[in-house]
């Protein structure tokens, strides 16, 4: 008898496949991907139910792993951030063409957020006021960053930064979105077990488009505040007033964007009597927050006279970045300038 006959020899054992999991965090702050830790424990669930593929800020995963993939190999992309420069667009491509299934995570890729209201004013004008104007600026050379610069060692390269701030749809094909900013970690689980569930038991996935982890109202809906729908004379910001407890705001004249905000959140601010600022979007069939917002306001305002409706109206600070702010790459007004040197390497179509 040979040793080799004697020696069982153990037949390598394959782990068993599991669905691949990409997250990734183009332009945002980040909140986003905190949020995902919020869940907490359950973390470990979604560790047991996904190969974790690609996860920069957590998992030292580099893109030449991602572009070594065969394309669809990322079961579920998770993609937070807007799309703000040429580095994100490549990323949002990449990630595209690598996922079987791609989710706007979050406020930023959903519908703009806070780096979509840079929309408001030129590429030119940004870099002006970081580089330049801004109090807390010190270049006396006025010295910009450049695309490419050549280097002893090489060239160095930027990417570009765009002159209109773009949703993650408004670049790419996207499957759902799942709104917020950031999504509550109740929902990041639900949309989380959801997908494992679907996969495990072969459950058809939801209609393409579909709002994910969010509900089918609006936040006043969810509010625990008493609303009476009375008429008001004037606005006054959060920290004029002690609001009455246990009342609606927007009938004490705070302007609360309950009305026109998609429900999801369970009115985590207003339950604490913190008007809604609007970070779930607009509310279900309604395409433009602000729009939905001043038709609120609207049927709220008690007078006829147009004088004194203007000046009701110049108590509300900042209207295009109150009813916009977390959807200024989807409003209908659009950008409110338009450089003319926009971009040849940006796309073409501005917003769906
Ligand atoms: S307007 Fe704001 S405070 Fe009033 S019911 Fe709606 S969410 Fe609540
Ligand atoms: S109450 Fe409004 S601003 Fe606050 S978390 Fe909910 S949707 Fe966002």
């Amino acid at each position: 008898m040979t040793i080799e006959a004697e020696i069982e020899v153990d037949t390598p054992v394959e782990a068993p496949t599991k669905p691949n999991l990409a997250l990734y965090w183009a332009s945002s702050c980040g909140g986003c991907e905190i949020a995902v830790l919020d869940i907490k424990e359950k973390i470990l669930d979604v560790d047991a139910a996904f190969d974790i593929v690609f996860w920069p800020v957590a998992v030292d995963f580099k893109i030449k792993d991602v572009e070594a993939m065969e394309d669809g190999e990322i079961t579920l992309c998770l993609f937070n951030g807007a799309i703000r420069n040429s580095d994100n667009e490549y990323m949002a491509k990449l990630l595209r063409a690598k996922s079987t299934v791609l989710v706007a995570f979050g406020s930023c890729a959903s519908e703009g957020c806070i780096p979509a209201l840079s929309n408001t004013t030129t590429r030119q004008a940004t870099l002006d006021w970081i580089y330049r104007d801004s109090p807390s600026t010190v270049n006396p050379d006025d010295v910009r960053p450049q695309e490419r610069t050549e280097m002893p060692v090489g060239v160095l390269e930027l990417p570009a930064f765009w002159e209109t701030v773009r949703t993650l749809d408004q670049v790419v094909d996207v499957d759902y979105s799942v709104p917020g900013c950031p999504p509550q970690a109740h929902q990041i689980w639900a949309v989380l077990e959801t997908v494992i569930d679907i996969l495990s038991n072969g459950k058809p996935l939801p209609p393409k488009g579909t709002v994910l982890g969010a509900g089918e109202k609006t936040c006043c809906d969810e509010c625990p505040l008493e609303r009476e729908e009375k008429e008001i004379t004037g606005f006054v910001r959060p920290h004029e007033i002690i609001p009455e407890p246990g009342k609606c705001l927007l009938d004490q004249g705070i302007l609360c964007l309950g009305p026109a905000t998609r429900s999801g959140c369970g009115g985590l601010c207003v339950s604490v009597g913190v008007p809604c600022r609007g970070c779930y979007g607009p509310a279900p069939n309604s395409k433009d927050q602000g729009t939905k917002m001043v038709a609120a306001l609207a049927s709220v305002i008690d007078s006829q006279d147009p004088e004194e409706i203007d000046r009701i109206l110049d108590g509300i600070v900042d209207p295009v970045g109150t009813f916009y702010r977390f959807s200024m790459a989807r409003a209908t007004l659009g950008r409110v300038t338009i450089d003319t040197s926009l971009r040849e390497s940006e796309p073409t179509e501005v917003r769906s």
